[in-house]
C-alpha cells in the first residue's frame, strides 16, 4: 500500500470557459471562487457541520474578498454580477461549503433582488430614484462594515410556496413600520447584521393580500427581535436556520429593501428569481462525483492510496453518475443563461424542470458516490457523508420544492391560461 495522498491539486471549472463561452467576468468570478472554496472553505466545512454552527470566519474572509458585494451593482461599488454569472459563482462555492453557499445565497439575494432584477420591472421615475437612494443604504453597510443580510421567508403555512399572503404583517406608523409575526427555518439566525423578510402590509382590517407583500431589512438588534428553538438537523447543519420572532418591532422606512407592489411583481415576471437556491447543490452534484472518481482512483486525500477503478461495476456507476451530471449541468446552464423578465411558458416549465433536476439529482449523484465507494468513504473525517446530508435539503426548499416543480410542470404542461375541465 501506497502512503496516505495529501497533496490538493486545483480542481478544474465546473463550467469549462471555453466549452460553454463564459463571460470574461464569469470566468474571473468563478476561477475566485474556486480557489478561495478550495483553499479557506473546504478544510473548514467539517467544524460547522459537526457543530452546527455558523461560518462566521467564512463571512470575515468572503468580505475581504469582496464577495458580499457580488451582486451589487458596479456603479454603487460592487462587484456588479448578474443572476448568471451570481449562479456560477455560487455553485463554485458550493462544492466547498453547502451551508456557506446556502447562507451567502440568502445574503446575496437582498442585492441581486433589489439590484440587477429590479432593473427590468416598471416603477414611475420618482419611485424608482427613491428605490436606488435606499438601497445604497443597505449596500454601504454590506461594504463597508460587512454586513450580512439573510432572507427569513417561510412561516410555515401556504406563504412561502407563493399560495397565500404572508402571516408576517407590517403596520405604517410615523417613520416607518410595526412588525409583528414569526418566520421558521431562518437560516442565519442570530447571525446575520440585518434580517430580509418578506411581510404583508396591514391596511385596517381588510383581508391581506400578496399585493402588499413588504420586503424589509429588519436589524437583528432591533428591540422586539428574538431567535428561539433548537437547531440539530440532518443537512445544511452550518446554516443555523432557527425561529425568528418578531413582537412590535419598529423599523424605520428605510428598511424597506423595495418599493411596495414590487415584490410581488418581481415574483410574477421574474419567476427565474426562485432558482437562486440551485447553484449550492449544483456544485454538491459536482463535489460528490468528483470524490468518487478521486476515491477509486485512489487518489482522495486522507484514505489510503487503493486504486478501485479497475472494477466494471464501479466503473458503470462512475458512468450513471457522469451522464446525470452531465444532463444537471446542461439543463441548468440552459435555464440561468434564458433567466429574465417575462419569461415564456415553455422557459419557465425549463426552470422548473431544472430546478427539481438539480436537486433532486444531487442527493442521487451523492448516494450513488457512498454505494460505489464503499464503506470507508462514508467516515465522518470524509466530506462524501456530508455531501450527502446536505444534497438532500435541497428539494425541500420552498417556493420551488421538488413536489410543487411536478405540480407546476403537470398542471401547465396540460392546460393552458384559463382552460378547466
Ligand atoms: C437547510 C434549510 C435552510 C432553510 N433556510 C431558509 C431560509 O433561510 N429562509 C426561508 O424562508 N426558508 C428556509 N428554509 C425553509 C424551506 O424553504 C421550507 O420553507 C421548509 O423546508 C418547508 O418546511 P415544510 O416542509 O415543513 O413545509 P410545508 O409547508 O409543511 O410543506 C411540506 C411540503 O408540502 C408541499 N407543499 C407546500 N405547500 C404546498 C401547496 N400550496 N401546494 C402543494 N404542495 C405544497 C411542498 O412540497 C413542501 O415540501 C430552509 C430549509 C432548509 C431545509
Amino acid at each position: 500500500m501506497d502512503a496516505l495522498p495529501t497533496a490538493t491539486t486545483a480542481d478544474a471549472p465546473i463550467f469549462d470557459p471555453v466549452a460553454f463561452r463564459l463571460t470574461p467576468q464569469e470566468v474571473a468570478l468563478t476561477a475566485k471562487a474556486r480557489e478561495f472554496g478550495q483553499r479557506v472553505l473546504a478544510p473548514r466545512a467539517a467544524r460547522w457541520d459537526r457543530e452546527a454552527s455558523f461560518p462566521t470566519d467564512n463571512y470575515r474572509d468572503m468580505h475581504a474578498e469582496g464577495l458580499l458585494g457580488v451582486c451589487i451593482p458596479a456603479e454603487e461599488g460592487g462587484v456588479g454580477a448578474g443572476f448568471r454569472a451570481y449562479c456560477l459563482t455560487a455553485a463554485e462555492i458550493g462544492r466547498y461549503c453547502g451551508a456557506t453557499a446556502l447562507t451567502w445565497n440568502m445574503h446575496v439575494c437582498s442585492t441581486l433582488w433589489t439590484g440587477a432584477l429590479t432593473e427590468d420591472l416598471e416603477m414611475d421615475e420618482a419611485t424608482r430614484a427613491e428605490h436606488r437612494r435606499r438601497r445604497r443604504v443597505h449596500y454601504d453597510r454590506i461594504l463597508r462594515d460587512g454586513a450580512v443580510y439573510s432572507q427569513p421567508f417561510s412561516e410555515g403555512g401556504a406563504a412561502a410556496a407563493g399560495a397565500a399572503a404572508f402571516g408576517t404583517t407590517a403596520r405604517r406608523v410615523e417613520g416607518g413600520f410595526l412588525v409583528n409575526g414569526q418566520k421558521i427555518f431562518a437560516s442565519l439566525a442570530g447571525h446575520a447584521d440585518y434580517y430580509g423578510i418578506l411581510c404583508t402590509e396591514q391596511h385596517g382590517e381588510e383581508k391581506l393580500s400578496r399585493r402588499d407583500t413588504l420586503y424589509l431589512g429588519v436589524p437583528a438588534t432591533a428591540p422586539g427581535v428574538t431567535v428561539e428553538g433548537e437547531w440539530d438537523p440532518l443537512g445544511m447543519r452550518g446554516t443555523v436556520s432557527r425561529n425568528l420572532v418578531f413582537r412590535d418591532v419598529f423599523v424605520p422606512e428605510d428598511a424597506a429593501l423595495m418599493p411596495p407592489g414590487l415584490y410581488f411583481q418581481a415574483a410574477s415576471r421574474w419567476p427565474h428569481m426562485f432558482m437562486t437556491l440551485t447553484p449550492t447543490y449544483m456544485g454538491l452534484a459536482q463535489a460528490a462525483h468528483d470524490f468518487c472518481v478521486r476515491y477509486l482512483r485512489g487518489e482522495q486525500p486522507g484514505t489510503p492510496s487503493v486504486k478501485r477503478r479497475m472494477y466494471p461495476t464501479k466503473q458503470i456507476a462512475v458512468a450513471q453518475m457522469r451522464v446525470m451530471l452531465e444532463q444537471t449541468k446542461a439543463l441548468w446552464f440552459q435555464a440561468i443563461t434564458e433567466a429574465g423578465p417575462d419569461p415564456t411558458k415553455e422557459q419557465v416549465l425549463r426552470a422548473l424542470a431544472a430546478q427539481h433536476t438539480v436537486m433532486e439529482n444531487a442527493n442521487a449523484i451523492a448516494t450513488l458516490a457512498i454505494r460505489t465507494c464503499g464503506g470507508q468513504a462514508m467516515l465522518k473525517s470524509l466530506p462524501l457523508e456530508r455531501i450527502y446530508r446536505d444534497s438532500r435539503c435541497g428539494s425541500l426548499m420552498l417556493p420551488w420544492t421538488a413536489e410543487l416543480c411536478l405540480d407546476r410542470i403537470g398542471r401547465d404542461a396540460l392546460y393552458e391560461k384559463g382552460e378547466t375541465d
